[in-house]
């Protein structure tokens, strides 16, 4: 199968409706295409319909950033939305409160950004520091999104008040609750920052349910790809494969194309009952 398992849409902050984002696989040639917004599924019915249409294989997806590190990631596939419905809706008070703690962070950095602007480049979607990056370029604050990340959104006094992220080990029993799999992301990613080995951390996640590694990735080397290849099989996880794409206009890290994997998806649960 050529799949495309890690991508986002205007739900959180990728460029693109989750309609057009399915039109753009199936341009690509993409048979399988899960849509993992930052911790929301509001895209994934309007992405899975489009699918429909246009036949391409569209799986519910969904991101969570984990507390446990900075940048640890937990892929969620293939749950009913029912049962994980609570703990979304804990995401999404999380990120309406975490605004305005942003704006007040950055306010004590001396930098007055229009909140209003910032809820319209989100469009009503789930709010991401990439909307605040938008916004600040908009300004003229910052000269780029990028600017805007080292300058302000990725320092460690953001991460100081980045507070009240779900734990890896809540996300997957929500994912496994919910009759799901879970993935941990581009795993290069995490910060673990000497406090454990990359190893030691799958190991505990494997220890909490986790179902795969996301072996195939952007940004991996072909010697990354293999190491996690060796890390998946050593803890008996399945392998998946992802972009990151948010899209191709400026701000949206248009040097991730939408991906094209070959892989088996056929593990992953009802796969083949829809
Ligand atoms: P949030 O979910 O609000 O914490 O924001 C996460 C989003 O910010 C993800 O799409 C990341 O890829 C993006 N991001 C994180 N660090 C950077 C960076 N240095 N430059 C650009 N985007 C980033
Ligand atoms: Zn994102
Ligand atoms: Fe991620
Ligand atoms: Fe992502």
């Amino acid at each position: 199968m050529i799949v495309d398992l890690h991508t986002h849409s205007a739900a959180s902050d990728g460029q693109y409706a989750p309609a057009a984002l399915a039109a753009l696989a199936a341009k690509r040639g993409i048979e399988v295409l899960a849509l993992t917004d930052h911790d929301t599924v509001d895209g994934t019915a309007e992405a899975i319909a489009a699918g429909e249409r246009l036949g391409v294989r569209v799986l519910r997806g969904v991101e969570f950033s984990a507390g446990d590190y900075h940048k640890l990631h937990i892929l969620g596939y293939c749950f009913r939305p029912e049962p994980i419905r609570a703990f979304l809706d804990r995401l999404r008070a999380r990120r309406d409160a975490r605004r305005y703690k942003i704006a007040d962070f950055l306010r004590n950095q001396g930098v007055e950004v229009d909140l209003a602007l910032v809820e319209r480049h989100a469009g009503g979607g789930s709010i991401g520091r990439p909307h605040f990056a938008r916004a600040m370029v908009e300004q003229g604050i910052v000269g780029s999104v990028g600017d805007a990340f080292s300058r302000f959104l990725d320092t460690p006094e953001f991460r100081a008040i980045d507070t009240g992220k779900p734990s890896a080990k809540d996300c997957i029993a929500a994912i496994h609750g919910a009759g799901g799999a879970a993935s941990l992301a581009h795993p290069y990613q995490a910060e673990l920052d000497g406090k454990e080995s990359l190893e030691a951390l799958v190991e505990r996640l494997a220890g909490y349910g986790l179902d795969a590694l996301e072996c195939f990735y952007t940004r991996h080397t072909p010697e990354m790809t293999a190491a996690y290849l060796e890390l998946a099989a050593r803890h008996n996880l399945h392998v998946t494969g992802g972009s990151d794409f948010h899209g191709d206009g400026a701000g949206f890290k248009p040097d991730i194309p939408l991906a094209r994997w070959e892989l088996d998806a056929g593990w992953l649960p009802d796969f083949f009952a829809r």
